[in-house]
């Protein structure tokens, strides 16, 4: 297959007083998001996006949150783990589109250092990195996060 398109979706509920992580970036936040990793949703979708596009195992499979090693692990060990991969396949990446659907913290005033942390780690143009914010516009609580990711994949070789 010269492309493959992949989809992945994660939530996580705030925790108090934990630092929170997306997309890599550390973000000035009264509460983090509660998981056996540093919780970055981000990342999570991301990594599962790529992985799904594979048809690899999903990263609850590769990295489960019963084995004490990921305990308050970065998640870009996840993703940098789907990246490899992905070029062992023989793909790389083309783009990413992320929404990130969050009532707080406002999305808007951490938008493009997460592009740029995003481009960096993905080794794409930041033109290739898309992330969105959305609203829930008071149709939950906003107890937490939801990140939904698609990534275009490649073939190289
Ligand atoms: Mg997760």
């Amino acid at each position: 297959m010269k492309l493959r398109i992949g989809l992945g979706f994660d939530s996580h509920q705030f925790e108090e007083g934990k630092p929170l992580f997306l997309g890599g970036v550390r973000i000035e936040s009264p509460c983090g998001l509660k998981g056996h990793s540093d919780g970055d949703a981000l990342l999570h979708a991301l990594t599962d996006a790529v992985l799904g596009a594979l048809g690899e195992p999903d990263i609850g499979f590769l990295f489960s949150d019963t084995e004490e090693r990921w305990r308050n692990a970065s998640s870009e060990i996840f993703l940098r783990e789907a990246l490899r991969r992905m070029r062992n396949r023989g793909y790389s990446l083309v783009n990413v589109d992320c929404v990130l659907v969050a009532d707080r913290p406002r999305v808007a005033d951490y938008r493009e250092r997460i592009r740029e942390n995003l481009s960096r780690l993905l080794g794409i143009p930041k033109e290739n990195v898309s992330v969105k914010g959305k609203r829930r516009e008071g149709l939950e609580a906003g107890e937490g996060l939801l990140c939904i990711c698609t990534v275009l994949l490649e073939r190289t070789d």
